[in-house]
């Protein structure tokens, strides 16, 4: 009980991960100072789906929280690929969805940027031997940076967006 209390008197409350927002801390404010030096203060991502199962995008969903809160740091989700710089694309790229993708690619003014995300728009054997899927997505697009998991997690997907900013 004296230890508990004494935990709960120096870290506050003790139910959150305290490293976890340290390392948060950290990454929102590189996040910040890049996005300032590079663009201006203001990012702005389109978002493409070609053929995601949507955990990908429930965890980037999970960006706009006041958790996370990617918008205090410049980054912003945009509607239409002609407000974007850099093109976030998930999914496994498939047939149908191939021409819309590169649509909106081709929309997106220069400079401009890919980022892909999620394990699926990288799949290899066997899955890109079917007619319906068109992965890896290096074959229409140069792709800048890669953010891997299934699915990535807010912050795995928030490092990877520091990454880009420090490689481009
Ligand atoms: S990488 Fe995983 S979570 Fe993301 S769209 Fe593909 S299957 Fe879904």
């Amino acid at each position: 009980m004296i230890r508990f209390w004494s935990r709960r008197l120096y870290e506050s409350n003790i139910t959150e991960d305290t490293d976890l927002e340290k390392r948060l801390y950290v990454i929102k404010k590189n996040i910040k100072d890049k996005v300032k030096k590079k663009f201006a203060g203001s990012l702005a991502i389109r978002m493409v789906d070609s053929g995601s199962c949507n955990a990908c995008e429930a965890e980037c969903n999970a960006l706009s929280n006041s958790y996370y809160d990617l918008e205090r740091l410049g980054v912003y989700f945009v509607a239409s690929p002609r407000h974007a710089d850099v093109m976030l694309l998930s999914g496994v790229m498939t047939f149908n969805m191939t021409p819309y993708v590169k649509n909106a690619y081709e929309q997106i003014p220069a400079p401009k940027w890919v980022v892909s995300l999620g394990d699926c728009p990288v799949m290899q054997a066997p899955f890109e031997l079917t007619h319906a899927i068109n992965a890896p997505v290096d074959k229409y697009f140069e792709v800048t940076h890669h953010i891997a998991g299934c699915p990535p997690t807010p912050l795995e997907i928030m490092e990877g967006l520091l990454e880009f900013l420090q490689k481009i």
